[in-house]
């Protein structure tokens, strides 16, 4: 018997909806690709997941939007945590611009004081910085400019 294949509604089995409350973050459940995107296969083509539940639960995204996460758990690059939000009440269309300006205010100000010197600790204690990436889930160039003070720098 041939596989069935998904259903675009079948996205939401790969996502937990926490019973529906719009006011909680909504965790991929899958495995994230090498850009820290959260992936889902229909019909032979690959969608986001996130914008396939936001059109099928909100609306169309305009050609040149990007869905901009209103809640702290967006994808990131460089930080490949382990989940991102999916729950289509925590996203905007905006763009590509105001995109990365997101990321770039949840970098400076997305960690808790008491996770950078976390970090520092380490590292004066001369642990490793990929080991210390690993442990915190964002880059090795992020832990090093958390150590040298490049970044965080009102943390004392
Ligand atoms: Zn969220």
């Amino acid at each position: 018997m041939p596989r069935r294949r998904n259903q675009p509604h079948d996205v939401f089995k790969v996502i937990d909806m926490c019973g529906g409350d719009r006011t909680k973050c909504w965790p991929f459940k899958g495995e994230l690709n090498d850009k820290g995107l959260p992936y889902f296969q229909v019909a032979g083509k690959k969608h986001v997941v996130y914008r396939l539940v936001y059109v099928l639960v909100r609306d169309d995204i305009p050609d040149s939007a990007v869905l901009r996460h209103t809640c702290d758990n967006g994808a990131d690059p460089g930080r490949r945590r382990g989940w991102v939000c999916c729950n289509p009440w925590h996203l905007e269309p905006g763009t590509h611009e105001q995109n990365m300006q997101d990321m770039r205010d949840r970098d400076r100000h997305g960690m808790p004081a008491h996770v950078v010197r976390a970090i520092r600790k380490l590292g004066e204690q001369g642990r490793k910085q990929e080991d210390i990436a690993e442990l915190y889930g964002i880059s090795r160039q992020a832990v090093g400019d958390i150590i040298n003070g490049v970044t965080h720098e009102h943390v004392d």
